[in-house]
């Protein structure tokens, strides 16, 4: 296997059978440690011949419910479990999820926006390089598991983009029905090009994201969605045979569409909101009001809804700078 000239070395063999357990080792020279490296933690199981999935989580640093269920995954299942190879990188960008930050502490690096990266780059654009030209052109299917994180809750969601042919169309609703969360979303158009579905796309890998939860905690009902609609998932991909998922409880689908599907901030200030996650929305209706205690005497910014919908994103902190996200619709397909 070429490593596209990636400066990053494996500590496990990615053809060796049985369960592998070590670290991605990213070359990392900084004052207290000349010759250092970050550790990626990386868990992988073979088991004879079959599809190649890549499961990952701490893309964002400070989404936890997916390094929780992908910790817990790691010392459940046993290399007996699995027909084919699963990769499992819990924290994948590790400084940030190290420190529970979205983005890393040692480049200021948003893993999610710096795909394909770059081999020789910051830590984080040669994490994004190694995911992409060396993890990815491996596998057959790419899960990538957010979360709300510390700025913003979800309910529990699971999101795909369109496929380029009926085939693949078609495989996706599968993959996405098969988690089985009570909310998936379809993103319209092609999208950003620098998230790692995009880079997915790109090698022709299947993927699925999640949102699932946020608010920088995590709950029961959330996390055991999440670890029930992981273990379908690698099932429904014949990865995990022995598996036997219990019944369906249904998906409302969902679209996700324009930026004015948004409602950001109009000023800085303290926001109240004026409505709750999963609420029906109508064209007009105000958001809430951006107070300014800083000068009691100012009138508060109402802020509007732009297009009917169901509010699934909502902003956590109250204080809110000119920009903020402070809540996303999405409409009915
Ligand atoms: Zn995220």
């Amino acid at each position: 296997m070429s490593e596209q000239n990636s400066l990053i070395h494996s500590e496990i063999d990615f053809d060796r059978e049985g369960k592998q357990t070590g670290f991605l080792r990213l070359p990392y020279s900084v004052h207290r440690s000349a010759y250092g490296w970050i550790p990626v933690p990386i868990v992988m199981f073979k088991n004879g011949s079959g599809p190649t999935a890549l499961l990952m989580s701490g893309n964002h640093g400070d989404e936890y419910e997916g390094q929780i269920a992908l910790t817990k995954l790691s010392q459940d299942l046993g290399p007996g479990d699995i027909t084919g190879r699963l990769i499992i990188l819990p924290m994948a960008n590790y400084p940030a999820a190290h420190d529970g930050l979205r983005t890393s502490p040692f480049d200021g690096g948003n893993l999610n926006r710096s795909f394909p990266g770059d081999a020789t780059g910051t830590p984080t654009q040669m994490m994004a390089h190694y995911i992409e030209e060396v993890l990815l052109p491996q596998c057959d299917y790419f899960f990538d598991l957010h979360s709300g994180g510390s700025s913003l809750r979800y309910p529990a969601t699971v999101l795909r983009g369109r496929g380029d042919t009926a085939e693949q169309e078609a495989a996706l609703e599968a993959l996405q029905m098969s988690f089985d969360a009570p909310f998936g979303f379809i993103f319209g158009g092609r999208g950003e090009p620098r998230v790692s579905s995009a880079a997915a796309r790109r090698k022709g890998v299947l993927s699925l994201t999640t949102e699932l939860g946020g608010a920088g905690t995590v709950t029961p009902e959330i996390l055991a969605l999440a670890e029930r609609g992981v273990q379908r998932l690698l099932h429904h991909i014949g990865l995990l045979p022995g598996h036997e998922p219990d019944a369906t409880r249904g998906m409302r689908k969902m679209e996700l569409t324009g930026p004015d599907y948004f409602v950001y901030a109009r000023d800085e200030g303290l926001f109240e909101p004026y409505v709750e996650l999963l609420t029906e929305i109508k064209k007009g209706q105000a958001a809430g009001a951006i107070h300014h205690p800083e000068t009691p005497w100012v009138e508060p910014t109402i802020c509007h809804f732009e297009h009917d919908g169901l509010t699934i994103c909502q902003r956590i902190p109250a204080r809110v700078q000119r920009g903020d996200c402070l809540f996303h619709l999405a409409t009915n397909i």
